[in-house]
């Protein structure tokens, strides 16, 4: 028998944890956290207590109650009892949270699959940021074309293109035919090919089933949407327009989206300023340099990138008060001194969590900032507010210029006739109802409930 079964992604954007079964290997498509899991019970400071493991998020059903899939140590109060793994394998799409983000508590005996980047990008979590634990896994990591054997069962990853570099869909050759997982994909970025790829081996693989991601699929999109082209050309007339008139351009980004970090390099090498980046930026990509295929500019060689080193006591750099991590990098340091007094010099990435920077800088009133990410989903969003009070109290022009990581409507519809599956999954997105609408064999997920190919 094969089976589907949804245990996250259902009705919301993000949270993928989908349960393949062919007889008796059990495999996941990825085991992410939700955006907003448990926000009806937890909220600000108020959080799943880590010395409790899972017991905290068994309370509110905010993980599945399995046998043999979680570790012993975290079962400890949960009157779930200890098995031996139950499952073969975890096969992780690409290191955004809403698809890794609770891998950390899976046995660490179950074997993790992944691409080579997003193991990389696992790390880097892990070694900067000092409540990020993944867990002790027997991670494998493969390319794409490569063949993974679980048992019976072969899956294919192929690569895609998405709003994170190494990010992967898979084909998984089961005994009732082959199953298609997306992952995330979009169709207009910079290796757009790497996505049609993807596609193409889809539909050659007559899916009995498609698990699509369906972000975008919306009756109508409240964002601004460019290509990353587009968003690469809009910098650069920012940039242009600041140089005319001597000012400062601050951005800011998904740190974690290599391809922006990419748009915002050009055209600051293209505007003959300098990029300055954060710390944590620095060592991410000095860790992804380990990865040619991404190639991407290595901040200890590179003499256009340079690092903001918040200062960590009055009037004083010291290399002691910085973590391990960030000190290989010392002597690419620029302060806000530098920043303000040779403005037209560097392009600064400024995230809203380091606004307070600016008290230090003091840029320029008519500086500009280019927020670079998707706008808040509502009006009433504090943190947008806050920001703009911001902006405002520092007189800072605001720009917005993004590409979302995820195909359009238009898009995927089209794809998902090519690929003409059997049936189709939509996870991913809040709308599974729109894909009733326009697939006539669309089959709605529902927590837990299990599927039969
Ligand atoms: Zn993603």
């Amino acid at each position: 028998m094969t089976s589907l079964q949804f245990f996250g992604g259902v009705g919301e954007i993000g949270g993928n944890k989908v349960l393949l079964e062919d007889g008796d290997v059990r495999l996941w498509l990825d085991f992410g956290q939700s955006f907003n899991m448990g926000c009806d019970y937890f909220t600000g400071w108020l959080q799943p207590r880590s010395q409790n493991g899972l017991g905290d998020y068994f309370e509110f059903d905010l993980l599945p109650r399995l046998r043999g899939l979680y570790a012993e140590h975290l079962l400890a109060n949960t009157g779930l009892g200890y098995e031996p793994p139950r499952f073969d394998a975890v096969l992780l799409s690409h290191a955004h949270f809403d698809h890794v983000g609770h891998i950390g508590f899976l046995d660490p005996a179950i074997p993790v699959w992944c691409g080579s980047g997003t193991k990389l990008f696992l790390e880097a979590a892990e070694e900067t940021s000092g409540f990020t634990d993944y867990g002790a896994h027997e991670y494998r990591t493969f390319r794409t074309g490569d063949r993974i054997r679980i048992g019976h069962v072969e899956v294919k990853p192929i690569h895609v293109d998405h709003s994170i570099p190494g990010a992967y869909g898979f084909i998984v050759h089961t005994s009732a035919g082959a199953v298609v997982y997306t992952g995330d994909i979009r169709a207009h970025g910079p290796k757009h090919e790497m996505t049609e790829e993807f596609l193409e081996a889809a539909r050659a693989a007559e899916p009995v089933a498609l698990v699509s991601e369906g972000t975008r699929m919306v009756t109508r999109e409240r964002r601004r949407n460019l290509s990353e082209a587009q968003v690469l050309a809009g910098v650069k007339r920012v940039i242009e327009e600041a140089d005319g008139e001597g000012k400062a351009v601050f951005y800011t980004h998904n740190g974690r989206d290599t391809d922006r970090f990419r748009t915002f390099y050009t055209a600051a090498v293209a505007c003959g300023r300098r990029i300055v980046v954060t710390p944590r930026t620095a060592y991410l990509l000095w860790k992804l340099v380990e990865d040619e295929h991404l190639d991407l500019p290595d901040p200890m060689r590179d003499g256009n990138i340079a690092v903001y080193y918040r200062r960590k006591r009055s009037g004083e750099y010291r290399e002691g008060d910085y973590y391990r991590w960030e000190r290989p990098f010392l002597d690419r340091m620029v302060t806000a001194e530098d920043l303000r007094r040779r403005p037209t010099e560097f392009i600064m990435d400024l995230d809203f969590n380091r606004f307070t920077e600016l008290i230090d800088i003091r840029p320029e009133p008519g500086s500009h900032f280019i927020y670079s990410m998707s706008e808040p989903f509502t009006e009433d969003d504090i943190e947008d507010r806050v920001m703009h009070n911001w902006l405002d109290h520092f007189r800072l022009r605001y720009h917005q210029l993004h590409a979302s990581g995820h195909m359009s409507r238009r898009e995927l519809t089209e794809a998902i006739e090519s690929i003409n599956p059997r049936r189709v999954f939509p996870v991913h997105t809040e709308n599974p109802q729109l894909f009733s609408k326009l697939f006539d064999h669309a089959v709605l997920p529902e927590r837990g409930k299990r599927f039969t190919l």
